[in-house]
């Protein structure tokens, strides 16, 4: 069915839909704010498979691969908010600016969407209505809450990465991206580059920009808030074992992390 009138918009996820954000921990005590942009992968029921088998459906390309449960262990072990997406990032890409080219993709490394293509009227603003906006007005209202009560809050924006991406081997573990903050980075680079067994990417694989990203500029650096993102390569985190790993090392590391920025008033 088309979504072409504007009365359509709000309908794009039917009752058979679950809502787009899924929270853990709400009351957590923790200063650190987690995010998961990528965690689900479903699509609303009334764009079907989007014109892609579930062999693609199940890849990298729709949703990053582990990190939900290595999101939802790590929220446990730190007591801390953890703020999750449902929906495939083929729907809507929920860390890219809604006006991206990236943002409703119609190509995805190789592959092309078909349910992406030649969108009809208001396809794109519903969309963005009933996935992207909900998701990021919940991070602003729970931010906006805590800097209102007085809540140290570090924001962490969890994501996965592929092995290899378009043929190019990634010998990065782990990956740590930032920008414009400049106090939270440098401690979580030294505190993983001293895990004997880990090979760290400092902005690798990726970097952070305001083209290519949204929650860290805008929920992060806008409002000059330590933060950072976390990339985990998906071979090591995409069994139960290797999630509980990852999540039993960052609750470490996170933990080093608060005494530290305790130590230095900093939250
Ligand atoms: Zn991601």
């Amino acid at each position: 069915m088309a979504l072409h009138s504007a009365g359509e918009t709000a309908r794009l996820l039917g009752m058979e839909d679950v809502p787009p954000v899924l929270e853990v921990n709400v009351s957590g005590r923790s200063p650190f704010l987690l995010t998961c942009d990528h965690y689900g992968r479903l699509i609303p029921r009334r764009l079907g498979d989007l014109g892609l088998p579930e062999s693609e459906l199940s890849r990298h390309i729709a949703w990053d691969i582990g990190i939900a449960g290595v999101a939802e262990a790590l929220s446990g072990h730190l007591d801390a908010h953890l703020i999750a997406q449902r929906y495939s990032r083929l729907v809507i890409d929920c860390n890219r600016p809604p006006a991206s080219a990236g943002s409703i993709p119609r190509l995805s490394e190789a592959t092309a969407i078909p349910g992406n293509e030649a969108m009809a009227g208001d396809a794109a603003e519903s969309r963005r209505e009933a996935i992207f906006d909900p998701y990021h007005r919940r991070i602003r209202e729970v931010i906006e809450k805590r800097l209102r009560d007085g809540v140290p809050t570090v924001l962490v924006s969890l994501h996965s990465f592929t092995p290899v991406y378009a043929g190019i081997i990634r010998p990065w573990h782990i990956g740590m991206l930032y920008h414009r903050d400049i106090r939270l980075p440098p401690l979580l680079l030294k505190l993983l580059r001293g895990e004997p067994d880990l090979v760290v990417g400092d902005n690798e694989p990726y970097a952070v920009s305001d083209e290519t990203d949204y929650t860290i500029p805008v929920h992060g650096e806008a409002r000059g808030l330590m933060n950072t993102g976390i990339e985990i390569r998906q071979d090591l985190s995409a069994d139960k074992a290797g999630q509980k790993q990852w999540a039993d090392r960052l609750a470490r590391i996170f933990g080093e992390i608060e005494t530290a920025l305790r130590m230095q008033r900093l939250v």
